[in-house]
């Protein structure tokens, strides 16, 4: 096992990992910028390193800068969180052939994954149910395109192959359009990602998303631990998650599951990650994969009783699995929310100096932040500050555990989404299960909508 290792992220996640890490017994290097410099995990780590100023470019997402601070520190892995450089295939790269481990996939299987084109036909060899579509790049020529769009059928959406963050999608109603939407769509990409190339599949209208979690060792063995449903999002980004998903059968899970399993074998797949999928008509169909640890891991963790970076680090280490599919039970229910310094109507973020905060606990309440009283927010990063998990025996106790949680948490001095958390802990619809995607947009353009 690692002696030492280097956490390059910061926030909850940052101290998330620095705890699993002091659970193994293994020392931990904080890297962090000077806005960060007063973090709590950055003073309870064994060592920590300032790598800069505290924009992200200038500090979380500077390669030669971490590669060095693992030098000079000796640390002999790193552990690349979530966001900034976790699914750079170069960083990646650069961290290995420094001498050091990447605790995540192969760089080479971080680039297939991280081009939606190749990614998409890498899970059509595999068997792993994809959007209809068009599985390549779309032609330049306009009568071509048309002939391919005809043959999925409106409403399509176009795809940039190098896209993420939900950004370089354009959704198309009618032929008449299509070939503006290709063209802006490409403009975009290349401005965006540097990639031109995108590609077509059917847009599905009232999906929910439905995404697997797969763990897998350097020896080809391959686990699935269910599934999470992260329907409730705004701005294509989730806010609440839950395990297992509502109305999904065990059979369902066991194939679905067993799929993504499979295909982890056929691309040589190693650690944590995520299969994405929307779910419409009680069919499953892959978007994406996520080749890292996600925020929404402990719901993972609260039903299966696994530590999925202890379990990410021991794999990284060359461990074998200590267990099988067969030995994974799913029991009882979890949800998180994801507490965000923002206005929780109108979305805008609110940084600033937390003034008073009491955190939740009781039966079942996990808590991951890094938040305290008189921490400052920084205006710099994401506006996450936090997640309660509650779990309970069945889905009705696990919300009623969250509702009171919430109820209890206070955070004052900036904004922050618990009002709409709350909203949606008593919104009937929600209780009852299964809302699709676009559900927390409709509410809140009604929230809004003036007069
Ligand atoms: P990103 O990498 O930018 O997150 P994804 O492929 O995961 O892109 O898609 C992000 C979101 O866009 C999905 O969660 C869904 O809301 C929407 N989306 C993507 N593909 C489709 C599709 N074929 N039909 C309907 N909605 C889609």
């Amino acid at each position: 096992m690692f002696e030492k290792i280097l956490i390059a992220n910061r926030g909850e996640v940052a101290l998330r990992i620095q705890r699993a890490c002091r659970e193994m017994g293994i020392k931990t290097v904080v890297v962090h910028s000077e806005a960060d410099a007063e973090a709590k995990y950055v003073k309870l780590a064994d060592e920590s390193v300032c790598i800069g100023p505290a924009p992200s470019a200038q500090s979380y997402l500077n390669i030669p800068a971490i590669i060095s601070a693992a030098e000079v520190t000796d640390a002999e892995a790193i552990h690349p969180g979530y966001g900034f450089l976790s699914e750079n295939a170069d960083f990646a790269e650069r961290v290995e052939k420094s001498g050091f481990v990447f605790i995540g996939p192969r760089p080479e299987t971080i680039r297939l994954m991280g081009d939606k084109i190749s990614a998409k036909n890498a899970m059509v060899r595999a068997g792993v149910p994809c959007v209809p579509g068009f599985n390549g790049a779309l032609p330049e020529s306009a009568e071509e395109i048309r002939k391919i769009v005809r043959t999925i059928g409106y409403p399509v959406i176009i795809k940039a192959s190098g896209g993420g963050g939900g950004r370089g999608m354009r959704v198309v109603h009618t032929e008449a359009a299509l070939l503006n939407a290709v063209v802006m769509t490409r403009n975009e990409a290349q401005a965006a990602f540097g990639n031109p190339m995108v590609y077509v599949e059917k847009f599905l209208e009232n999906p929910r998303h439905i995404e697997f979690q797969i763990l897998v060792d350097e020896h080809r063995n391959a686990v699935h631990l269910g599934e999470r449903d992260c329907s409730m999002q705004r701005r294509h980004q989730k806010i609440i998650e839950e395990a297992p998903a509502f109305g999904i059968t065990p059979r369902q899970r066991d194939k679905i599951g067993a799929r993504c399993a499979d295909a982890c074998r056929s691309i040589g797949y190693r650690g944590v990650g995520t299969f994405e999928f929307l779910f419409e008509n009680n069919e499953f169909y892959f978007i994406e994969m996520n080749t890292r640890l996600q925020v929404e891991h402990p719901v993972t963790e609260a039903v299966t009783g696994i530590d999925l970076v202890q379990a990410q680090i021991r794999v990284a280490a060359g461990e074998k699995l200590s267990f099988r599919q067969r030995d994974i039970v799913h029991k009882g229910h979890a949800i998180e929310c994801r507490i965000n310094a923002e206005d929780p109507y109108k979305l805008t973020p609110s940084a600033g100096r937390i003034t008073q905060y009491h955190a939740p606990g009781g039966p079942g309440i996990r808590v991951d932040s890094h938040i305290y009283q008189h921490y400052m927010v920084p205006p710099h990063y994401d506006s996450m500050i936090g997640k309660v998990i509650a779990y309970g025996d069945s889905r009705s106790q696990a919300m009623a555990r969250m509702r009171i949680a919430l109820s209890e948490m206070v955070v004052e001095g900036i904004k922050t989404n618990i009002p709409l958390h709350l909203d949606l802990l008593s919104d009937a619809a929600f209780l009852r299960g299964g809302t699709p995607i676009h559900y927390l947009e409709q509410k809140l353009a009604n929230i809004n909508r003036p007069g």
